[in-house]
């Protein structure tokens, strides 16, 4: 079987109407293979979802889909149940990486193999497969198209007023997502041509719980209250669309967005549809863009293969050690999009079209 054997299913996918949980009738051969995704909230993890559960069904097994809607005890449970009815296998995109422990040694018991999607699960034995992004270079994307956008790649020395944000501090990739993009700024902040004016530079100091939008923007509203009454913001470091259009709020309110006040770079992550259509209009300049059909393709494979007795495909076997063993990956590459080449990749890419961008 392998990566060929399963058809890979190009339409963008619409939402559940169900409310949480779906079960899709397939063939049934393989079983049920369960599907914990963390929110529905984003639409990314909507578009993940469904795109795991066409992969599966033309590998002929039946998936049952939840969404945990952010809250981890609700997520435990989920699973739990999952492995009650009798899951043939399970991939699960965690919402906080520490939470999963005691559910997961159940479905080790159980003899379920876990692929933990996206986001890696941190401090169990009990996860035998990892499917992402290379995290890392998210975030060395943003913080390159931050350098690039302000000219200091070509000679110009600022000083550019830069603020910083980044993801929940419960999720596993944050850390690869700030630590890639500080690595391109922090040279800039050392010489001081990049100045952080809040001074919130640790990464402690600027994550965002839940990746909740409306908290990044009480955070930029908080910021520009408190360090910008002189001096105006060029640069934020958005690790999320949803956190870059709440941080957009927060700039347009305080009178940014004008000829005379032009929106500062902001960047973003996963070419959500609202955000595209901000890059496009103006607004938001950058995303990165990460192929959720590759990535839900990629982790249907794995538990094919896992179930069928075959070693998946893996592509890095060194970066993910989540405290108890080196998890062994396969890392997709996230794509920098922004007003110019969104035309290219993303529609003529086939996620969305023209029309849906209008
Ligand atoms: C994902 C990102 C996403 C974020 C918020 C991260 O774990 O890798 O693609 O923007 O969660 O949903």
């Amino acid at each position: 079987a392998g990566a060929a054997s399963l058809a890979l299913t190009l339409s963008a996918c619409g939402q559940n109407s169900d409310g949480g949980s779906k079960e899709e009738k397939g063939s049934a051969k393989g079983g049920t293979i369960g599907i914990a995704m963390p929110t529905k909230s984003s639409e990314r993890w909507i578009n993940d979802g469904n795109n795991v559960v066409k992969n599966l069904q033309a590998a002929g097994y039946k998936t049952k889909l939840v969404y945990g809607e952010d809250d981890p005890d609700t997520q435990v449970s989920q699973i739990e149940n999952l492995i009650t009815q009798g899951v043939k296998g399970l991939i699960v995109a965690a919402i906080d990486n520490k939470s999963l422990n005691n559910v997961l040694q159940e479905a080790a018991d159980a003899n379920i193999p876990v692929i933990a999607y996206d986001r890696l699960i941190l401090g169990t034995k009990n996860v035998d497969y990892y499917a992402s992004f290379d995290n890392t270079k998210v975030g060395v994307l943003q913080g390159t198209y931050i350098v690039h956008k302000l000219g200091l790649d070509s000679g110009k020395k600022g000083p550019f007023n830069i603020e910083l944000f980044a993801g929940s501090n419960d999720d596993n990739n944050t850390k690869y997502f700030f630590g890639g993009a500080m690595s391109v700024l922090q040279p800039y902040i050392d010489k001081k041509q990049l100045v952080v004016k809040s001074g919130q530079t640790a990464l402690n100091k600027v994550t965002t719980l839940r990746w909740d939008g409306a908290t990044a923007q009480k955070r930029m509203e908080d910021i520009l209250t408190s360090s910008y009454k002189s001096g105006k913001v060029d640069a934020v470091l958005s690790p999320y669309d949803g956190i870059s259009i709440g941080i957009l709020a927060a700039l347009k309110s305080d009178g940014y967005g004008s000829k005379s006040q032009p929106l500062p770079v902001i960047t973003g992550q996963d070419a959500e549809l609202a955000s595209v259509k901000s890059i496009i209009a103006g607004e938001q300049t950058q995303t990165v863009y990460k192929d959720t059909r590759q990535l839900a393709k990629v982790a249907a494979t794995m538990v094919d293969d896992a179930l069928k007795g075959k070693k998946p495909q893996v592509n890095d076997t060194k970066t993910y050690n989540n405290g108890t063993k080196v998890v062994p990956a396969y890392l997709l590459q996230p794509v920098s999009v922004d007003k110019s080449n969104y035309e290219d990749v993303l529609v003529k890419g086939g996620y969305y079209t023209d029309a849906e961008l209008k």
